[in-house]
């Protein structure tokens, strides 16, 4: 008797078991399984724009030597991390080349050659290529945010979207220390101030950011 409730008890926890597994596995599962095509192209293609920037300063400042690009670049390494793993996350292949100015997006291969050879000609012109790569990354980030619900890949949006306002604000800086005003190139005027008016906001490498407060 006593053992028959026993195998009785031990049927039921297994049961529960059975079922709690079940419902976690199914969970993760189905948060893989939930990216909509749009955002599995985003995410793809945010991984490789953070590899555009990373890639284009690294070139520029072998070529000039601004501490600048050189800070910048590193920031950007950062990026494609969080992309990435976002994208192991989500069990979806990595578009990204090992080899630095190499990309499986047409589009970005034309954008890396065309701001390469537009940095190339001055110092100050790979200035503005960074500028104009932020105000890209800027835009393309508000739309990826705007279109997806899955709070995981916003935060991560979020934080570069952080990251590329203080690269803007970085590079607008070098270029008006020049004595000249900066024009937005991509942004609207009204964008443009807006950003450059709002304090430096802090980045976390692990996709999450504070607003306001002072930090690279
Ligand atoms: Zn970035
Ligand atoms: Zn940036």
């Amino acid at each position: 008797m006593i053992f028959k409730l026993m195998d009785y008890r031990c049927g039921v926890v297994r049961s529960w078991l059975a079922l709690i597994l079940t419902i976690v596995v199914g969970n993760a599962w189905a948060q893989t399984a939930e990216l909509s095509t749009g955002e599995i192209q985003t995410l793809t293609f945010m991984r490789e724009e953070e590899k555009l920037a990373r890639d284009v300063y690294l070139t520029l400042n072998d070529i000039w030597a601004q501490p600048v690009l050189a800070n910048i670049a590193k920031s950007e390494q950062r990026h494609m991390d969080a992309m990435l793993a976002l994208l192991d996350q989500y069990r979806l292949a990595d578009p990204a080349s090992p080899e630095v100015g190499v990309f499986n997006n047409t589009d970005l291969q034309a954008l890396y050659e065309q701001l390469v050879a537009r940095g190339r000609q001055s110092a100050l012109e790979a200035l503005y290529v960074g500028a104009a790569i932020e105000e890209i990354d800027i835009l393309d980030l508000q739309r990826a945010i705007a279109e997806t619900n899955h709070t995981d890949l916003q935060q991560s949006y979020e934080n570069l979207l952080a990251g590329s306002n203080n690269h803007l604000r970085a590079f607008v800086r070098n270029i008006e220390n020049q004595g000249l005003v900066y024009e937005p190139q991509y942004l609207s005027v009204e964008q443009l101030e807006a950003i450059l008016t709002a304090p430096t906001q802090r980045t976390n490498p692990r996709g999450r950011n504070q607003n306001g407060r002072r930090g690279r």
